[in-house]
């Protein structure tokens, strides 16, 4: 038996599932989950030793490679001076008005812990604002476990087959209104339906949580003048797309200015750190200064806000985006040329540092409809080859491949070249 193994059957004891988030039990691939013990660059190295080319990073975070020296040591020097204060820091200003240079339609930021509070809170702050209890999401679209978000929710909820999860009463439920992406009409429908009564939108600007679904030209402009149409806000949940698909994010690579902006992943550096933030006058609405009540014992915590800068700083270097795009170019470009080789129909998508891929007859994907056709059987067996030949992709057809600035040459040849051998095994 491996020691991954091992620790997989210990941890079970203890742990549902084994695992501190579903997806990591590989429900979506099949077989054991592989235990990892460190990372370095693009590598991750597993209990017994083996090691991979990264492409989850941590589902996201990651994006500068492991264990990056600018991260690392801006932890340490912090975590010298104390773990927690709760107690206002000089770090939560720092980071605050970093991510508002680089997202300027983030006027005001507020600290939490993940993204699943990030999103949670903004929507509090849009009904408690507007004064309406109902909003729309879209069908696939994931923005973390809050109650009311849980309503054909995609990510994990998605592969494991639940997403509506059961523990939502159907009140919590009610107000949810959940349209098809990249679908205007089914918006427009639904604010007519309602009108006076949907207090926002929240959308992933890159759907990244039913595989790699970009928007449509004109969906996101067309989002944003139903909201003006209809009084709504728009929250673009960027948890994973900010500082990934550009450094200013979806809405910088797509020029829509949300009203409302949820963060995480990438600005904690690795540490978990989410965030909110956009109008002035909206934020203001929130506790202290307004009547929305929102909090955290840890939110600004100084290490992970060290954490947090150290990585926006790094990443912010000039050039860094349009390495990672031609990166991700290359891998996409370079699965959808091997499949055509092989005869395997593939189609692929993506948007700055994430990508996906599709085993699929159709040319193009580009709702949750599309992405239910793809064949996940085929895909489990590709995911199997790639890891035997140390490649560790996410471990669900419904989750996107993210590139890293460790991604190097010979880490995309190596890619290819296993994907070539993967490939060739389906046919
Ligand atoms: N929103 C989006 C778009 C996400 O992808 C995720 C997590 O993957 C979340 C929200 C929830 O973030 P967290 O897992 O940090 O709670």
């Amino acid at each position: 038996m491996t020691k991954s193994a091992q620790l997989f059957q210990q941890a079970r004891r203890t742990i549902p599932g084994g695992v501190n988030s579903p997806v990591r039990a590989f429900a979506g691939v099949g077989g054991d989950p592989v235990f990892m013990e460190r990372a370095d660059g693009a590598y991750i190295f597993d209990a017994d030793g083996k090691a991979y080319i990264d492409y989850v990073g941590s589902w996201g975070p990651m994006i500068l490679g492991h264990n990056h020296a600018s991260i690392r040591e801006a932890v340490v020097d912090a975590a010298q001076r104390g773990l927690s204060f709760g107690a206002p820091t000089e770090s939560e200003t720092t980071l605050s008005e970093l991510v508002a240079e680089l997202v300027p339609s983030m006027e005001m930021v507020r600290m939490v812990n993940s993204g699943t509070e990030a999103t949670m809170s903004a929507i509090r702050l849009a009904r408690g604002y507007s004064k309406r209890d109902k909003f729309i999401k879209f069908e696939g679209n994931y923005h973390g476990h809050g109650d009311c978000l849980l309503v054909k929710a995609g990510s994990g909820a998605l592969t494991l087959g639940e997403p509506n999860s059961p523990g939502v009463p159907a009140d919590f439920a009610k107000h949810t209104l959940t349209c098809t992406y990249n679908d205007l009409d089914s918006v427009r429908q639904t604010f007519e339906t309602y009108p006076d009564e949907v207090a926002c939108i929240i959308v992933e600007p890159v759907s990244g949580n039913m595989n790699c679904v970009p928007p449509q030209p004109g969906f996101l402009q067309g989002l944003r003048a139903l909201c003006d149409e209809f009084g709504a806000l728009l929250i673009f949940d960027e948890v994973m797309t900010g500082f990934r698909v550009a450094l200013g994010g979806a809405q910088a690579y797509y020029d829509v200015k949300p009203d409302l902006t949820t963060l995480g992943k990438i600005v904690g550096g690795g540490m978990p750190v989410g965030a909110f933030g956009g109008r002035r006058d909206v934020m203001e609405y929130l506790a202290p200064t307004g009547p929305v009540y929102q909090a955290g014992t840890l939110a600004g915590n100084p290490v992970a806000m060290a954490a947090g800068f150290a990585c926006l700083s790094e990443l912010r270097q000039p050039g860094n985006h349009d390495y990672l795009n031609s990166v991700t170019k290359q891998l996409a470009d370079g699965f959808k040329a091997l499949a055509d080789k092989h005869g395997i129909p593939l189609a692929t998508n993506r948007a700055g540092a994430m990508f996906g891929f599709f085993f699929t007859d159709q040319d193009t994907v580009t709702c949750f409809k599309d992405v239910q056709q793809c064949d996940t059987e085929r895909f489990k067996r590709f995911f199997h080859l790639m890891l035997e030949q140390g490649i560790y992709l996410a471990p669900s057809a419904f989750e996107a491949c993210f590139t890293c600035l460790a991604h190097g040459q010979k880490e995309i040849d190596a890619t290819l070249a296993a994907a070539d051998h993967a490939f060739a095994t389906l046919a």
